[in-house]
């Protein structure tokens, strides 16, 4: 059932066993899980049914680290969250990301990737994707044009990713939502407040606030946090009348750790036959999944890197390239060889220039392509979200983003395309060219550096409260009803887009929040 909170009188009291905060990817997945149970579920939105601008402004937030994109533009503020304009590319974490890497420092998931494969698969569906298979070998024996390039299994792997259509749940899922008798959707419920006992261990109610100053207050049995990673952290550091230093926070943890995905062009490169990218072409109507090239675990390890994947993205005509990406592709054959350390021999121009020119039907028959990363950054304890000295139209501060990079971040990128150049060479597979800024110093990152729009870390998980907000159930270190949901949670980002996690995570803890009492 719907309820628009604009609709309720000052100081009304709403009563539930479960109450969700957030209706976007995390909060709807989890209220689905609970419809035509016994529990009353309230689920809270801020926004309404569609955009509007004056919650939008609500997001709004200072940027003080590297250059970021307006915080009011990289979330959605209404009922679906983000999920209004996500790209839909999907792919699980690998083992190693859950593993403790000793060159990675903060690294390390208190669970297994086989504890969240049975989630992953339910997940697959809650996104309208294909069967929980992310082997290449799976796709090739579906379709023979599927080809690997010939490189060394033990030094590049395939990392398959499938792709959303992309799901929009504001649509998909109002109606399931709407018409459960037990799931009461409030719109225009922005909590601003969470009200904790005097010992902070337990939350007793929530505040949630009207543009006109009207408040109501929400009880429930058990709470989740689904806002998203950064509304989720200015929530529980605002709420700070009992616990002085935020909810959740008496550890200094909250906000810590901010993680981006690093998605960019960092290289070009010349393929020979490319005829045979299939396998790797963006192209959902074909291959409904596509690879993307990723170092082996032994080769991560060897060389002591964070994971990353790497694209092979037709290179754009010039003037079409995507503002965020940079992609311009060499001018000639020629200024590629004279730009390409370790140069090309006559034969394999003479190969590539046989192949014919970049033409919009077939974006695998050209030559030269930009390599596309995307890496995850290291878990980083300066890499923050504070709160700012400015409030918003709810009087709740706005969020003070300091997003930090570090040298391994650089040397992984570097090292990743160097390693991948010399397997090209090695194998005659084509040649890798380097951008300039990757060669150079370990902190300097061009101007167009931009993430995937992805907000992981902050509230991470870790068994350790001195050391993570969150337990391995995403429960609140010491406070016994007090859940936080979302890439917020996630120690390490790996180097997948984090939404097919996000919902893993949400089913995981819905199961865990049928299945235990408080
Ligand atoms: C341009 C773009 C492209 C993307 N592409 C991809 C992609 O290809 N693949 C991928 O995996 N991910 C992608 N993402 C990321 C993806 O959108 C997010 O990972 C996902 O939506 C996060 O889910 P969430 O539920 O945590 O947050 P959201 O979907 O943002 O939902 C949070 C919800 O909480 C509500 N809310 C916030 N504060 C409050 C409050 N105080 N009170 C009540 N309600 C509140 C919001 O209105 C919203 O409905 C993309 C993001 C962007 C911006």
């Amino acid at each position: 059932m719907h309820i628009d909170a604009l609709t309720l009188p000052e100081g009304a009291t709403l009563d539930g066993d479960l109450c969700i905060v957030g209706a976007g990817a995390a909060g709807i997945a989890m209220a689905l899980e609970f419809i035509g149970r016994p529990e009353r579920v309230l689920l809270l939105e801020g926004g309404g049914f569609d955009l509007e601008p004056q919650m939008q402004a609500l997001y709004r937030g200072e940027i003080v680290g590297r250059p970021y994109y307006p915080l009011e533009a990289a979330r959605l503020h209404y009922f679906g969250g983000t999920t209004g304009h996500w790209g839909g590319f999907c792919a699980p974490l690998d083992n190693i990301d859950f593993e403790q890497r000793p060159w990675v420092p903060h690294s390390g998931w208190p669970i297994t990737r086989a504890q969240l494969d049975p989630f992953y698969a339910r997940a697959q569906r809650t996104l309208q994707l294909g069967p929980y298979e992310y082997d290449a070998a799976y796709w090739q024996q579906r379709d023979a044009r599927l080809q690997r390039l010939p490189l060394d299994p033990t030094v590049v792997r395939e990392k398959m990713w499938q792709f959303s259509p992309p799901s929009r749940f504001g649509t998909l899922y109002r109606e399931p939502i709407v018409s459960a008798p037990n799931i009461h959707l409030y719109t225009h419920a922005n909590v601003c407040e969470i009200d904790v006992n005097d010992s902070v261990s337990a939350v007793e109610s929530l505040s949630i606030r009207q543009n006109d100053g009207r408040t109501q207050r929400v009880r429930a049995t058990r709470f989740v946090l689904a806002c998203s990673t950064l509304q989720n952290v200015r929530l529980l550091l605002a709420s700070n009348r009992h616990a002085t230093a935020g909810v959740g926070n008496a550890h200094d943890q909250v906000g810590r750790y901010f993680m981006e995905h690093l998605e960019m062009a960092a290289g070009n490169a010349i393929i020979l036959r490319p005829q045979s990218l299939q396998l790797y072409a963006l192209d959902w109507g074909v291959t409904k999944a596509r690879a993307e090239l990723a170092l082996t675990d032994r080769v991560q390890r060897e060389l002591g890197l964070l994971n990353a994947t790497i694209a092979i993205e037709p290179a754009p005509k010039s003037g079409e390239a995507k503002n965020t990406f940079e992609l311009e592709p060499p001018e000639s054959l020629e200024s590629f060889r004279r730009d390409t350390p370790n140069g090309l021999t006559s034969d394999m121009l003479a190969e590539a220039a046989k192949t014919p020119p970049h033409d919009s039907a077939s974006v695998v028959r050209q030559p030269f392509f930009a390599l596309v990363t995307r890496q995850e950054q290291a878990p980083n304890p300066n890499s923050r979200i504070t709160l700012s000295t400015e409030r918003d139209a709810l009087g709740v501060p706005r969020v003070r983003f300091d997003w930090q990079l570090s040298s391994l971040d650089k040397r992984t990128m570097r090292s990743s395309f160097r390693a991948l150049g010399e397997e090209f060479g090695r194998r005659g597979v084509g040649r890798v060219q380097l951008r300039d800024w990757l060669l150079s110093g370990d902190t300097i990152w061009p101007d167009s550096l931009s993430g995937g729009w992805h907000h992981m870390g902050a509230t991470r998980m870790h068994a350790d409260p001195t050391q993570g907000v969150v337990d391995a159930s995403c429960q609140v270190h010491g406070i016994g009803n007090l859940f936080v949901t979302g890439g917020g949670v996630f120690p390490t980002a790996g180097s997948a887009n984090p939404t097919l996690t996000i919902v893993a995570l949400a089913l995981r803890l819905a199961d865990h929040l049928k299945h235990t009492r408080v």
